[in-house]
């Protein structure tokens, strides 16, 4: 397997005008602003710096929660019209369709991925969250009830109804595997509920979340209510998450952080909700349409060079049929292409950065050194340190390492299993609980199992499909609470009830 690497720089002029900022600024209260301290981002495919972002730290957080509290109650936000709040998301999603192409390029420069992943996966993705939830916004109703229980002192009748509120300020805290999606999965929802808005994007993709509020501002969204705090997760995500004033964290990343915002979440006791880490299994059974699932699973485990969090990174595959699935796996996994994520011959980019790819290297050798067979990767190139070949493992114990932890990488397993029972034990043979996927062609397996595996999400014949209407979440130590649909939206919203006795 080799690597392509040829020089690749964006086509847009909205992104080469981004990129000859020497330093990217905060947008804290409506004012955007470069701050003294500054932090480089870099291309991960050749290393080279692609700008600089500046560094908020606990005093800008306290600046944009302040903000973010004090829009909350201008009259330009709180008495904006639910048409009115209808319109300026939809606005939204049109400028970011419009700069598609250019959001598109700074995403693949930054995070490594490919083109197609996220102008026509991520980007589209971004445009439909916002005109969902757009949708919402004149739909938000609460219910009037006639309760049972007379209110006795006067003998009156008592008629009660509840109201849906904004729940406050929101610190949106993503990661950097898909940044702009991510970003949009929050956004979008707190502004239908009518919430404002500290958003974090990763240190280590941060490029579009700039472009985005630019965006955002442009749409006419009033002063205060989005801000953006560029900077590190131990600094000034870690203020946000502690911070008094905010009412609620939505954060998607790793379990390990997810862990410590619970901890960080006692002081006011904010609300939150968790999208965490996975390690999915994809079940494969003798009566599948066999290059449907090779393809599918492929794409399921390597898209975005495996930084998925529901990739199928544990695939079982029934016995009669597992050492042709495991021949053309590896094969198709063998004959993917590397290089810069711009590069239309690319079917992988490389991975966020050369140390994210050094500790896939090193899972890969500790499933190595416990016994696993590798059919094709498990390699490293020395010139381009960012890169990771896909890679797939046979006899891997169950307890290992690689079996167990979330690799975040184009890395996957092949177990074979003999009976259904058989394979539903060792799918929830997991701490997680993101997602799954099945693959057969008959009814009743796919029903039966789809209700067997503990996972937020199910596909059956597919895997990694999203869209905003479904609701997305994980069981277990893959999170707390859903993004998507109409249950993504409660989470934004406080529910008061009104009762008075009449
Ligand atoms: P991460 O947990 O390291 O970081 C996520 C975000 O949290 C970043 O913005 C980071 O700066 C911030 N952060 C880090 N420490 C913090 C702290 N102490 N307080 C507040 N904020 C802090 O995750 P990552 O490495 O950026 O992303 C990869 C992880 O995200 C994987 O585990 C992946 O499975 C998960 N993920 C989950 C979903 C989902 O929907 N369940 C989607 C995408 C990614």
């Amino acid at each position: 397997m080799t690597i392509t690497l040829r020089p690749c720089s964006p086509k847009t002029k909205g992104a080469k005008d981004f990129l000859s900022r020497a330093v990217q600024p905060v947008w804290i209260g409506g004012r955007w602003r470069v701050l003294p301290d500054s932090f480089d981002s870099h291309d991960p495919a050749s290393g080279a710096l692609l700008t600089r972002l500046s560094k908020a730290g606990r005093t800008e957080a306290d600046q944009a929660v302040e903000a973010a509290n004090r829009a909350l109650g201008t009259p330009e936000w709180a008495e904006m019209l639910p048409a009115a709040r209808q319109s300026l998301l939809w606005k939204i999603a049109d400028l970011i369709e419009a700069h598609a192409d250019e959001l598109a390029e700074l995403e693949c420069l930054d995070q490594g991925k490919t083109y197609a992943t996220a102008r026509f996966g991520e980007l589209n993705g971004a445009i439909a969250q916002f005109r969902y939830y757009a949708g919402y916004a004149t739909k938000l109703t609460g219910q009037t009830i006639t309760p049972s229980i007379g209110y006795a002192p006067e003998g009156k009748q008592v008629m009660a109804y509840t109201r849906r509120e904004p729940i406050g300020v929101v610190a949106a805290i993503v990661p950097w595997n898909s940044p702009l999606l991510m970003a949009a999965m929050k956004l979008a929802p707190a502004l239908c509920a009518g919430c404002t808005v500290v958003l974090k994007p990763a240190e280590e993709t941060s490029l579009t979340a700039v472009r985005l509020c630019e965006l955002i501002e442009q749409a006419g969204m009033p002063a205060g209510v989005v801000n953006l705090l560029t900077g590190f997760g131990h600094e000034v995500g870690e203020a946000l998450a502690t911070h008094p004033d905010v009412a609620k964290v939505a954060f998607t990343g790793s379990t390990e952080v997810g862990r410590r915002l619970l901890g960080a979440a006692q002081g006011n006791l904010k609300k939150l909700t968790l999208e965490l880490g996975g390690k999915s299994p994809a079940v494969v059974m003798e009566d599948a349409d066999l290059s449907l699932a090779v393809s599918g699973v492929a794409r399921g485990i390597f898209a975005n060079s495996g930084q998925v969090c529901v990739a199928a990174a544990r695939i079982y595959v029934q016995r009669g049929i597992y050492d042709r699935f495991a021949e053309s796996f590896a094969q198709t996994a063998r004959a993917m292409r590397l290089g810069h994520g711009l590069d239309p011959d690319s079917d992988l980019g490389p991975l966020v950065n050369a140390g994210h790819a050094s500790t896939v290297a090193a899972m890969v050798e500790s499933g190595r050194s416990s016994g696993a067979e590798i059919l094709t990767g498990g390699e490293t190139d020395a010139g381009y340190p960012a890169f990771y070949h896909p890679t797939v493992l046979a006899n891997v114990p169950a307890s290992a390492e690689l079996m167990r932890q979330e690799v975040f990488g184009p890395v996957a397993t092949l177990t074979p299993f003999d009976d259904p029972d058989e394979v539903i034990a060792m799918a929830n043979d997991t701490e997680y609980g993101l997602a799954a996927s099945v693959w057969t062609e008959s009814l009743s397996t796919a029903h039966r199992m789809s209700a067997q595996v503990r996972a937020g999400t199910v596909w059956v014949n597919c895997h990694s499909y999203f869209s905003p209407e479904l609701p997305k979440g994980g069981m277990k130590a893959s999170g707390w609470g859903v993004e998507n649909g109409a249950p993504g939206l409660d989470n934004y919203l406080e529910n008061k009830t009104v009762c008075m006795a009449i």
